[in-house]
């Protein structure tokens, strides 16, 4: 899943500098929120 640091819908870019590869349940859970907002639902980043 590809991830946005500043969703689009936060005023994002959708260039490479603010996209990360995240699986399924980071891409499910953090929505919109920046990452400041929010908290990975599992403890390893991917
Ligand atoms: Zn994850």
């Amino acid at each position: 899943m590809i991830d946005h640091l500043i969703p689009i819908s936060r005023g994002g870019l959708s260039t490479v500098a603010n996209m990360r590869v995240v699986c399924v349940l980071c891409n499910a859970s953090k929505k919109d929120q920046l990452m400041d907002e929010w908290s990975p639902p599992h403890l390893t980043l991917s």
